[in-house]
């Protein structure tokens, strides 16, 4: 006959099994694709860039996140540049560096040889953390905060190849006359018990940072909106899912590239308020997502929208896709490499 012990051991593992099982559904599930972009391909421009840039226009090109190079034939301006990558595991559990090779690939399938500057959206590794690389290999300046310029100054950059951004002051670039706006970060969350908001104490990178490093070590050091002006065209590049109020004011765009990560996690005020300050304040004539992809996977397999532990693709679209059909405002979205003339 079995003792109490015996008994009381046996439901304790059968306890232990059974919330091993419960831990291993919902992290399967939390790791799972937060959107079917199947659901979306009428919104895919399905272009390669294959055919020269008309003279006069200018076409984008989407490198994930929010990685967009911008070139008119004559000059090339992208935003962030950021191509390695690292796979969930080694951004958690290891520290992370910049991978010549995969960006060396990267600029070369994008054709980024005649690229005149670097704009840096946040120093967060997602955005910061391959620029100066991609700086080295195409000599273009890298244009960011104090703490950017501290991850270029930790790879090597010289100063002379650095500019410190100067919030509301244009600067030509080519045929390109870009603004820096301040901005608004992502209001933060925390995944896996971890926050990534920023510490009051500790705001920015105030040394040179160089790789290998801890993901966390890429302090965001203040998140920027970039105002781009060519001929009579404007296109507004924000990369963060958050606004100031009134800042876009006086401003119209005609193309809008938005980060829309994690916005129907947010409050419905929010989401509310973030749609009036961006879309409905710029009015743009096209809106095209970005921040919305998987970037633990590379660049060379197709994009997938971010992983539900942290974001809902399928909301943040449903919301975007039913306030821009009443207004009828133009949604592309662009997989990655995918090109689209602007104007
Ligand atoms: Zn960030």
């Amino acid at each position: 006959m079995p003792t109490l012990n015996t008994i009381q051991t046996k439901q304790k593992f059968y306890q232990f099994i059974m919330y091993l099982l419960i831990f291993l559904f919902s992290s399967s599930c939390a790791f799972r694709s937060s959107g079917d972009l199947h659901l979306y391909d009428s919104y895919f421009p399905h272009e390669t860039g294959l055919i020269p840039i008309p003279k006069g226009k200018v076409r984008a090109t989407f490198l994930g996140t929010a990685s967009i190079l911008l070139d008119d034939g004559e000059t090339q301006i992208l935003t962030d540049g950021f191509f390695t990558r690292p796979s969930l595991w080694k951004t958690a559990f290891s520290k992370i560096e910049s991978d010549p090779v995969t960006i060396q690939s990267v600029i070369e399938k994008a054709k980024i040889d005649h690229l005149k500057a670097i704009f840096v959206c946040h120093s967060h590794y997602d955005h910061v953390m391959d620029s100066p690389f991609v700086a080295k290999q195409t000599k273009a300046k890298l244009y960011g905060s104090s703490s950017t310029l501290n991850v270029g100054l930790g790879a090597g950059l010289s100063n002379e190849q650095m500019v410190l951004f100067q919030p509301g002051t244009p600067i030509v670039i080519g045929k390109f006359t870009i603004t820096v706006l301040e901005s608004k970060h992502t209001p933060p969350f925390r995944i896996l018990g971890k926050t990534n908001a920023t510490d009051p104490n500790h705001p920015n990178i105030d040394s040179p940072l160089a790789g290998p490093v801890k993901a966390t070590d890429y302090i965001e050091g203040g998140t920027f909106d970039f105002l781009i002006q060519h001929g009579k065209n404007k296109i507004l590049i924000k990369s963060s899912t958050n606004f100031v109020e009134g800042a876009f004011d006086k401003i119209h765009a005609d193309v809008l590239f938005l980060g829309i990560a994690q916005l129907s996690l947010q409050p419905i005020l929010f989401q509310e308020q973030f749609y009036k300050e961006t879309i409905q304040t710029l009015k743009p004539k096209l809106l095209i997502p970005i921040h919305w992809d998987n970037f633990f996977k590379p660049l060379s397999v197709p994009l997938e929208p971010n992983l539900k532990l942290g974001d809902d693709f399928d909301g943040n679209l449903k919301f975007i896709l039913k306030r821009t059909s009443e207004e009828k405002i133009q949604v592309q979205l662009l997989q990655g490499f995918e090109t689209i003339d602007l104007f």
